[in-house]
Formats: structure tokens, C-alpha cells, sequence
């Protein structure tokens, strides 16, 4: 998605560890007319899949997945973060290593809104090890719903979670394919 692309060279920061900060419009300021286009984009590209919930992650992916969810017309859940020992019964819950903390947490989200008649778009800001995204996928299984694919703004290729999600057989749509973060430089695939 050229937009996208032109943005993360502009305004794009890279950090040790392999990160990339997009503060400035996605992560903490939002540019909420890239948002708009974003949703847009991956409408067309899971348009007629029979979607019927949009999923993301609680925080950063809360933003992008609702112009999504708008654009689609279905409604959009996140998983909620916890760290409460004794998890309800009334939750699916998944383990996630988080990529930028380093921390393991539970993810749970409401048996009430993922139910076994639906179909599930993931969305999530960033793809790197695909720790977040395996999370997210195992709930909607828990849920005996089904996975229509997942949407990733930046994906990090040089990183395996694309690798390994794709060959789980899921179909991941990623608007900027990031190639290598070296020397402070962000370069894409194409
Ligand atoms: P994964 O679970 O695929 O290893 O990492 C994806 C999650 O970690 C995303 O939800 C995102 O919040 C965070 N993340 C991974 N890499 C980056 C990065 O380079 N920059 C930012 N801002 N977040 C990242």
C-alpha cells in the first residue's frame, strides 16, 4: 500500500530489538485518514469472505481494527490483556509472549462474542514472531468459529510469524512488507 509505505519512510523511527515505531500515526498519535484507507484496503481484499467479527488486541490494534470492523459492517471484539490468576469461566483464553515487553500475558475474550457461527477477521498493527496472531487465532478456535485470514499493517519479513502462520494454512494480507530494519533503515520487499 503505497501510502503506508511513504509514511513509514517519512515519519518511521527504528529502535534497537528490530522495532519500528510509528508513533506519530498508528501507535500513540493516530492519522485516523490512513486509518480510513487502511480499512478500506483490507475490506477489498476480504471482501465476500463472509465475515461477520473482526478481531484484534488490545491496545494498538483497537484503532485500526474498528475502521475495519466500520468499513465491513460487522462488529469488532478485542482481546482483553489480564494477568489475574484465576481466568473465568465464561472466557477463552490464549498465552501471548509480547514481542516489544518481553513478558508473557493471558489474553481472554467473552465467550458472549465469538461464537462457533462465525467467521473471523484477525487484524493486528504489527507481525513479527506471530506470537499475537497464533493468541488470537487459537481463541476463535477455542470458539469452534473459523479463521478467515488476518490483516497486518506492517509486517517484518525478516522475522518468522509470517513464515509460520502461512504455512499453518492461514491466509495473512500484509500492507507493508518490511525486508530488513539495518543501520536504522527501513527497507521494504517491493
Ligand atoms: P509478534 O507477536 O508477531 O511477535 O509481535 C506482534 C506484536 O508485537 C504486535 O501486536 C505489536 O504490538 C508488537 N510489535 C512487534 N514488532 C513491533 C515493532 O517493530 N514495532 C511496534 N511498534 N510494535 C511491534
Amino acid at each position: 500500500m503505497k501510502i503506508l509505505k511513504e509514511r513509514i519512510m517519512k515519519d518511521g523511527r527504528v529502535f534497537p530489538g528490530n522495532v519500528l515505531k510509528v508513533d506519530s500515526f498508528i501507535n500513540h498519535q493516530i492519522d485516523t485518514g490512513l486509518m480510513a484507507e487502511i480499512g478500506e484496503e483490507f475490506k477489498r481484499r476480504y471482501d465476500n469472505c463472509g465475515i461477520t467479527k473482526v478481531l484484534t488486541i488490545e491496545a494498538s490494534g483497537i484503532a485500526i481494527a474498528s475502521f475495519v470492523a466500520y468499513k465491513m459492517g460487522v462488529p469488532l471484539v478485542f482481546a482483553k490483556k489480564t494477568q489475574t490468576k484465576n481466568i473465568a469461566s465464561d472466557v477463552y483464553t490464549a498465552k501471548v509472549t509480547s514481542y516489544t515487553h518481553g513478558r508473557v500475558y493471558d489474553v481472554i475474550v467473552s465467550k458472549e462474542f465469538i461464537t462457533s457461527a462465525d467467521k473471523v477477521l484477525i487484524i493486528d498493527d504489527f507481525l513479527a514472531n506471530g506470537q499475537a496472531l497464533l493468541g488470537l487465532i487459537e481463541i476463535v478456535r477455542s470458539a469452534g468459529a473459523e479463521v478467515a485470514g488476518a490483516g497486518i499493517v506492517i509486517e517484518k519479513s525478516f522475522q518468522d510469524g509470517g513464515k509460520l502462520i502461512r504455512n499453518s494454512g492461514i491466509r495473512v494480507e500484509s500492507l507493508a512488507m518490511v525486508s530488513s530494519l539495518e543501520n536504522g533503515t527501513v527497507t521494504f520487499e517491493d
